[in-house]
């Protein structure tokens, strides 16, 4: 290739991976399979390799990927949190292995190796036994400071058991970092809840835990449950280092720290195919995904004398899983009506084996990815299953067409009911308006009796069907007017099965207030913001009653969310839904009591404050409890009457609201004092 010609695929490639990198670092939202975006890496390295006069600074075959998210304050990393070199090929396994002992110049060397899981790497700083500082990898030089949302893992203990000292003998500050994921399970459980409020699924549990790691609120991050596993330890001070990879991953144990569920020490390199095969093969029976294995040099010395690169050290490969593929027909593309009323377009293909499992359907997201993948029925396509759980249609194979495959149409009216599909400005989405679709009704009875919700056992999917169809129920409320024997005497059912849905019906309208909440089922509103605004409002009528202001200055809820919440309740339908549960009794039972503070430790009786941005001693809702003991009211708007607004980090536009109306602001440390009870409002004033 000509050197102009290799300047432009250059800038091409470069230009293509940076769109690659935001999607996938920033919006958690990748396009590509990792096998097709490695590949264009691979392709620019070699382009480089032939051209050395066209490598600059920033490019990413010499840089880390991700960088700086501006709402979180950054801090420097300790010693540069890189990546590892790749290969999804066992012979370039061998290859490493022949570099390696090359280099060292000796005969054999041992290696160790350990599961790739497919999270996100995290640094986690103690010092003198106390988790201090909790960093994203971010573009490997700074990291986003995330200390209050990793606090929040089951995983990371605030203080170690005292025997650390024994651990890293000497040491007063060290470093651990790993991988923080969410479990298949948690992610499963997640993506239930998320299509129970009629949000987009997320596509795998790797940007499910990127996006959790990064969200503003940290009791929001401790629902979710992240878990963690470590790999690396170093002291910050001059405390030696274990000698070996085994030695680091014992003493990370011995700290009270999670590591791995499996690990292999492998002292004849002609042992590592087989390794990796025994690891590949248990994939299936591990709590989280791995997209492959790490294999590094088990030696520190050896290490040490590798070095690293810019991007991955010379002394570590990933070795990983390719997406598992298989090429069938696509027969149809159907429509499917969901409880918010989106049509969604699904894949109906010839059955195919994949991953151990039959796969006949495939989610197609919505229809402008129909068209952008131009699929059309009777295409051979390929399906794949790799980081991302739920099978998802790759592309057609366009150069296996005969003529006769036709694209499949964008429905103009809903396919249940036949009313005119609707799309609303900026939504990809399109929907079916009418209220009244059987498909929307069934969907919307299903959340409502769902187990995050009212949880009415007995009520399953099918059984909705079959109330439906037999005109015993239309709407949620419907439920609680059933007629026992109506009931009984339904295909299937019978007194004692009819007793205990009424049970359970009567149970349902004691369930928590957030549960009754997420029952409505708000577009948006997740069983984690039904929580959010369980807790800030204490009846069905001052929450029907909030403003989009109120809404928005809560934790998690932003413009799109409080729009919806504001839209649901003036609505005809919204409107009569919480009106028909009413009068069936649905929201009598006592809703969430405000906090009460001890009278005699009301230092702050009277005083009224407003909190702003990431606070990262405690969390916003630790520090809102904490204030509310002392007799202050924590309010979510600023006046004139607020005692003072108290600042974390990035904080919104209830800052300049403070400056303008020259309300005191404080800092965290401020907070701090004042509940020591140290300090007036104004301690701070800036
Ligand atoms: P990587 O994920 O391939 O490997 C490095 C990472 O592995 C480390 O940062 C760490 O987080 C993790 N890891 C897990 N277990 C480990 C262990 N036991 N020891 C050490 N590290 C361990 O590299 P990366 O730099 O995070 O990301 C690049 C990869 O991301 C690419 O290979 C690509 O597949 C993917 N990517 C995909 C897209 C896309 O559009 N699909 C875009 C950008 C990046």
């Amino acid at each position: 290739m000509g050197r102009e010609a290799a300047r432009a695929e250059i800038a091409r490639l470069r230009a293509e991976i940076a769109r690659h990198d935001l999607l996938y670092y920033r919006d958690a939202a990748p396009e590509l399979e990792d096998e097709a975006y490695d590949g264009l890496v691979r392709r620019l390295r070699e382009l480089e390799a032939s051209h050395p006069d066209l490598v600059t600074p920033g490019t990413p075959t010499q840089t880390v990927g991700g960088e700086p998210d501006s709402r979180f304050p950054g801090a420097a990393h300790s010693r540069p949190m890189i990546s590892l070199q790749n290969s999804y090929d066992p012979a370039e396994v061998a290859a490493f292995d022949a570099r390696v002992r090359r280099e060292l110049g000796v005969e054999s060397v041992t290696y160790t190796i350990e599961p790739k899981i497919d999270g996100v790497a995290v640094a986690l700083r103690y010092a003198e036994g106390e988790f201090v500082l909790g960093l994203t990898r971010g573009d490997g030089r700074t990291g986003d400071v995330v200390t209050a949302n990793l606090g929040t893992l089951p995983d990371v203990p605030s203080r170690l058991p005292d025997q650390w000292r024994r651990v890293l003998p000497g040491a007063r500050e060290f470093e651990v970092r790993g991988e923080v994921f969410l479990t298949l399970e948690r992610f499963h459980a997640l993506n239930r809840e998320r299509e129970a409020a009629g949000l987009a699924l997320l596509a795998n549990p790797r940007n499910a835990a990127a996006g959790t790691l990064k969200t503003l609120d940290p009791a929001i991050v401790r629902g979710r449950r992240l878990s963690l596993r470590c790999y690396q330890l170093f002291p910050l001070d001059a405390a030696e280092e274990p000698p070996t990879h085994a030695a680091e991953i014992a003493a990370i144990r011995r700290l009270g720290l999670p590591v791995p569920e499996w690990f292999a020490v492998v002292s004849d390199a002609g042992q590592l195919g087989g390794r990796l095969s025994e690891l590949q093969a248990l994939r299936e029976t591990l709590p989280y995904q791995i997209d492959g294995a790490v294999i590094k040099v088990d030696d520190r010395r050896w290490q040490a004398a590798l070095g690293e690169t810019a991007k991955a050290p010379r002394w570590g490969l990933a070795y990983k899983y390719a997406a598992e593929t298989a090429q069938t027909r696509l027969r149809d593309v159907v429509s499917q009506v969901g409880r918010t009323g989106v049509i969604t377009p699904v894949a109906v293909l010839e059955p195919v084996t994949l991953a151990g499992s039959t796969v006949s359907r495939a989610t197609l997201h919505n229809w402008e990815e129909v068209e952008r993948k131009d699929l059309r029925i009777g295409d051979l396509v390929i399906v794949a299953k790799g980081g991302d759980v739920i099978p998802k249609v790759v592309g057609p194979l366009p150069e296996r067409r005969v003529g006769s495959e036709r694209a499949p149409r964008r429905p103009k009216v809903c396919p249940v009911c036949g009313t005119g599909a609707v799309r609303r400005d900026g939504e990809i989405a399109v929907r079916c308006p009418n209220h009244r679709c059987p498909a929307v009704a069934a969907g919307r009875l299903r959340h409502f009796a769902g187990r995050d919700a009212c949880d009415i056992a007995g009520l399953g999917e099918r059984w909705v069907e079959l109330f439906l169809e037999h005109g015993l129920i239309k709407e949620p409320a419907d439920l609680f007017r059933l007629d026992r024997d109506d009931v009984a005497a339904l295909p299937g059912w019978g007194a004692k099965s009819a007793d205990n849905l009424l049970a359970a019906l009567a149970r349902a309208k004691q369930r928590p207030w957030a549960a009754r909440i997420f029952a409505l089922g708000i577009p948006g509103v997740g069983a984690a913001t039904a929580g959010v605004l369980a807790a800030r409002f204490s009846s069905i009528a001052a929450l029907r009653a909030a403003t989009a202001d109120q809404l928005q200055a809560l934790p998690d809820i932003g413009e799109i969310v409080a729009r919806e919440i504001t839209e649901f309740f003036v609505t005809p339908e919204g409107g009569r839904l919480v009106d028909d549960l009413a009068r069936v009794g649905f929201w009598q039972a006592t809703e969430a009591a405000p906090p009460t503070p001890p009278a005699e430790s009301a230092v702050l009786a009277g005083r009224t404050y407003v909190l702003t941005g990431t606070l990262l001693q405690s969390t916003r809702a630790e520090a809102k409890k904490a204030l509310e003991a002392r007799g202050a009211k924590v309010t979510s708007s600023v006046s004139r009457r607020t005692s003072a607004v108290i600042v974390g980090a990035d904080p919104g536009s209830k800052l300049e609201e403070a400056r303008r109306l020259g309300v005191p602001i404080l800092d965290e440390d401020g907070l701090q004092r004042l509940l020591r009870g140290e300090t007036e409002d104004d301690g701070a004033r800036s």
